[in-house]
């Protein structure tokens, strides 16, 4: 997706501090942190939204997971705890239409958020 600005950023054609990157997943700090640590994992290919998810993405959304928690290791987050969430069309407030995990942690959750 040419005017996606998340495909732009796994490209290398956009800006970001991308902390991890493999052949699946690429994750960076977002860029309006909503607490100390603030990560966005998302799919190299690009998905729309967990609307559009198929049996064959199954490993891929894995390894989001997988990595979220991987990073919350190294983020020092994973003792105290940290949240996952995947914001899914306007109701749940996704405001960029290619699938993203947030990994937010750093200090205690109010439940639910905003
Ligand atoms: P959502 O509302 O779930 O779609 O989350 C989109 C997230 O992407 C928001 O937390 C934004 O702050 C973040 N964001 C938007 N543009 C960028 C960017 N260029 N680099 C990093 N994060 C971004
Ligand atoms: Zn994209």
């Amino acid at each position: 997706m040419s005017d996606c600005i998340f495909c732009k950023i796994i490209n290398g054609e956009s800006p970001a501090r991308v902390v991890y990157h493999d052949k699946l997943v690429t994750a960076f700090h977002d860029l309006h942190p909503a607490a100390p640590v603030h990560i966005l994992v998302v799919p190299n290919r690009h998905i729309d939204s967990l609307n559009e998810l198929t049996p064959e993405d199954e490993s891929v959304v894995g390894h989001m997971f997988i990595v979220a928690g991987q990073l919350a290791k190294e983020q020092g987050i994973h003792e105290d705890g940290y949240r996952c969430i995947i914001n899914t069309g306007a109701h749940g407030g996704q405001t960029i239409f290619h699938l993203h995990l947030h990994l937010i942690g750093g200090g205690r959750m109010k439940y639910p958020m905003g």
